[in-house]
Order: C-alpha cells, then structure tokens, then sequence
C-alpha cells in the first residue's frame, strides 16, 4: 500500500500480485456475504440481484474502480485488475461470469465513444450495479448479417427517433440503458449507414417481451422500438458510426471477457472431478480433455488480457477466443453429463438445476456473440488470408 485514495487501500502502482493477495484476503473476510443466497442455478432476477449487491460491496471497498478511468469513477492502477478481479470472485462460484458481460463488454465502448459528461454519469452506476444495461443489436433477420439490420433512426429537430424490432436482447426486461444500433442512412449503404444510440430503456415507446430459452431462463428478450425519442447528444461517436461502436463491443465480447468464463469453467471442472468416479475411464477422459481444452482457452486469454491492457484492443484476433471458448464450455458441461447421468436430465436437486441450465447454456457459446461459423470465416479470410470458395 502506498498510501490512502478516496478512504481505500491504493493500487495504482501496486503489481497484480499485490492486488490480488489483499482481494482475495478481502473476499476470504467476506465469503458469507458474497455467496449466492441461492445453491441452484438461480433465475434471471436472483442472479441480477445478488451481482448487483456483490458490484455495491465491491464498488463500495473499491476493488469494482481499479483498473478504470478516473474520469468515469474509476481509481486508475492497471486494468488487469479487473481481470483479476472477476477471476477471484468466478472461480470461487460467488458471482456468476455473466456479471462481467456488461461491464466488459459495453463499459469501455461508452468510455471510448459516448460525450464524456454522460460517461461520466452514467458508467460509476453502472459499475456499482446501479443499473443494468443491455446491448440492441441483434434483429429478426439481421444477426450474423448484422449489417442489414433494419431499425431506423429518423433526425426530428433534436431528437432521433427510433422506430423498429430487436431479437435476443439480454436482460433487457432489468436494463436501464441499452445501446441500440439503428440505421441513420437508406437500406443501400449496409453497416456504412449505421449510427449507434445510448438509450434510456423507460422511455415512452419501448416494449419489453422476455423469451424463455431451452434452459428455462428468461434471459432474452424481444425489444420493440416505436417512435422512441432519443436527443441527439446520446449518439456514440458520430452519425455513421455505429459500426466501428458495434466492432469495439463485439472485439470485447468475443475475447477479453472469456478470462473470467474459463474460471468459472474450472470451478464446475473441479466439482465434477470431485463427484467422478476414479474407475470410470470415459469419465477420466472427458474431464481431462475437458481441462485441456479450458488451458488452451485460458493460455490464449492470457494474452489476450495483456494486450488489451496495452491499449491493443484487436477485431478479427477475438474470434480464435471465441472458438476457444464455445469448444471448452460444451467440454466442462459434456463432461457433467456423463459423470452425474440421470441427473442433468431429470433430477430435481439444485446441483441438477444448476448443471442442467449450464449444460444448456453451453449450446449457446457456439451462437452469441457470432457463431462460430462466422468466427472460423473471420480467422480463414482475415487472419491467415485464405482464398474465398468461388
Ligand atoms: C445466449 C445468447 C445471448 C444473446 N444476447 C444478445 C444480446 O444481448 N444482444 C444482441 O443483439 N444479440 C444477442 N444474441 C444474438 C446473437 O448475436 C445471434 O444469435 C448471432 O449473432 C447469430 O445470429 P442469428 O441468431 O440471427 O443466426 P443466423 O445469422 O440466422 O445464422 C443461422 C445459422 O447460419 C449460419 N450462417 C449464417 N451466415 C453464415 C455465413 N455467412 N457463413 C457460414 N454460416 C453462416 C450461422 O453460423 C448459424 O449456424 C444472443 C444470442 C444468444 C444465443
């Protein structure tokens, strides 16, 4: 410790290895506090709740800010310290590694991109779990083709007003913002005419419908947009930038957040090589491919940390993470099911509630994000410039 910053211990110029021997003595004083009040997978609205109450702890103690900007509420020091962070608190099972998805992935685009006085205001709650937010890009006919994306965004004195349909959106139902993608410019300029927009969600004219995936979460939503008036100051970078927004979240979305995954990956890893049986070659098996395939994704994450705490935030590069990741999540979870058959698919104890919605879960790392189709596309033609299939 070098000294006290706004009444905590201060890290700015203290290693990781520092950071991380005073968190985790941190969260070893605090366990009960920050264990889920829930032992089965939890629904959307426990799993919110809890995280938001472990964000406040943490905002509060400071260990949330480090790693952050000043100029948004941050404390400075090294953002590897956020890594850190969710690595902690993910390997332990104390918060779920889906807490990380909105900070990690839209804080640092409304950091780069939104006018620094609503960043300012509005990034401090959102790392505290103030709110939520949530992300509009994906449509009923423009997902992996998201450049065809079909909602509008009308210029009306100084508003935009937003008229169109969202498909998958993530906790939208408990979002206070979301970042929407809309089109500013005609059909014809395809992702050149797409601007991207920081809207409030209780805005008059958003209509929220939760969807229920196969895992029987409410996750997702279908989000409509009809008429919605946003003023022109909420617009991130420029009109027509939507785009290189969009590339900034996707670039964040498909690499640097799937640190804390692979540590939530190896928590479940150890339970279910806890309760495998040491006869059971099969099961021997799965699990070490299974923790194979997490080293691989974590040794590559690794670097992926490094450089993006370099400032080195690459586009195509977090698609060979993204591969990464959706092979060791089917892995872990394959795994589960073998070595407690019968019991992810029809048991009723919390220990099959949790596999089992993680299990399902799995089925959709090949999918968010960007399939892995469209990934392996990314990697053949702009990593190793393979010639296109005539
Ligand atoms: C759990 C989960 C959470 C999500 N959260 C959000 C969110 O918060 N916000 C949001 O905006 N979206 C979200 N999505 C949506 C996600 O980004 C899309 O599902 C994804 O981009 C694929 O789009 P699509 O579903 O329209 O499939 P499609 O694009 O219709 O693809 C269907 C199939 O065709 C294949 N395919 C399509 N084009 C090609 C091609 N050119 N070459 C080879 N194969 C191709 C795909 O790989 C896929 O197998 C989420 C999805 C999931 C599963």
């Amino acid at each position: 410790m070098v000294g006290g910053i706004d009444g905590v211990q201060d890290f700015r110029s203290a290693s990781t290895a520092d950071f991380r021997g005073a968190l985790v003595g941190w969260i070893d004083d605090r366990r009960t506090e920050l264990k889920p009040p829930y032992r089965d997978h939890g629904t959307t609205d426990e799993i919110l709740s809890h995280q938001r109450g472990v964000q406040r702890l943490l905002f509060d103690h400071g260990f949330m800010r480090w790693g952050w900007p000043a100029e948004v509420g941050g404390l400075g020091g090294s953002p590897l310290f956020r890594a850190v962070l969710g690595e902690e608190l993910t390997s332990r099972g104390l918060v779920h590694s889906a807490a990380f998805s909105m900070t990690e992935v839209l804080g640092p685009a409304v950091i780069a991109y939104a006018d620094s006085t609503l960043a300012a205001q509005v990034v401090p709650s959102m790392l505290r779990g103030d709110e939520t937010w949530c992300q509009g890009f994906s449509e009923p006919e423009a997902g992996s083709d998201l450049g065809s994306l079909r909602t509008t965004a009308l210029r009306d004195g100084t508003d935009w007003v937003l008229q169109g349909q969202k498909l998958w959106t993530s906790w939208a139902h408990h979002a206070a913002r979301c970042i929407v993608l809309a089109r500013t410019e005609g059909p014809e300029t395809g992702s050149r005419g797409i601007s991207a927009f920081f809207v409030d969600m209780d805005s008059p004219g958003i209509g929220v419908h939760p969807l229920e995936t196969m895992a029987g979460v409410d996750e997702f939503c279908e989000t409509f947009f009809d008429e919605v008036r946003v003023p022109a100051g909420r617009m991130l970078g420029g009109q027509g930038q939507g785009w290189q927004v969009a590339q900034h979240i996707l670039a964040c979305e498909r690499g640097p957040i799937f640190w804390q995954r692979a540590s939530w990956l190896l928590y479940h890893l150890g339970e279910i090589a806890e309760s495998a049986d040491p006869a059971d070659s099969e099961a021997q098996h799965l699990i070490g491919s299974a923790f194979a395939d997490v080293s691989a994704l974590r040794a590559r994450s690794r670097s992926t940390q490094l450089q993006v705490a370099a400032g080195d935030l690459r586009g195509a590069e977090s698609s060979v993470d993204k591969i990464l990741i959706a092979t060791a999540d089917q892995a872990v979870f394959n795994a589960a099911l073998h070595v407690l058959p019968g019991v992810v698919e029809f048991d009723d104890s919390p220990i099959a509630d949790r596999y089992r919605k993680e299990w399902a879960y799995s089925r959709a790392a090949t999918i968010y994000g960007g399939t892995s189709e469209i990934q392996r596309d990314i990697v053949a033609s702009r990593l190793l410039h393979l010639p296109k299939v005539p």
